[in-house]
């Protein structure tokens, strides 16, 4: 596993929602707290990422490259604003 920051996720993020999300702002569910997604801790696996919240750990953004597909969830964002 390596441990990057939300930077990481552009590329996946744009084929999905397109533009630059990296730029977006989310809030935590668990703790409140609202940051850019460039700023999260991302750990980075064969099988996909996983965004963290720097605040409380909560997971904010999942991404799994299913081969065909490349499958987005925002378990604990509760909102997510543009910059
Ligand atoms: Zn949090």
């Amino acid at each position: 596993m390596t441990l990057v920051d939300g930077n990481a996720l552009a590329g996946d993020l744009a084929e999905v929602l397109g533009g630059d999300a990296t730029s977006a702002r989310l809030r935590c569910s668990g703790c409140g707290t609202t940051g850019l997604l460039a700023v999260t801790r991302v750990h980075r696996t064969a099988m996909g990422s996983v965004a963290r919240c720097r605040g409380c750990d909560t997971v904010l953004v999942t991404v799994v490259d299913a081969g065909a597909s490349l499958w987005v969830g925002m378990p604990g964002t509760r909102a997510v604003a543009t910059a």
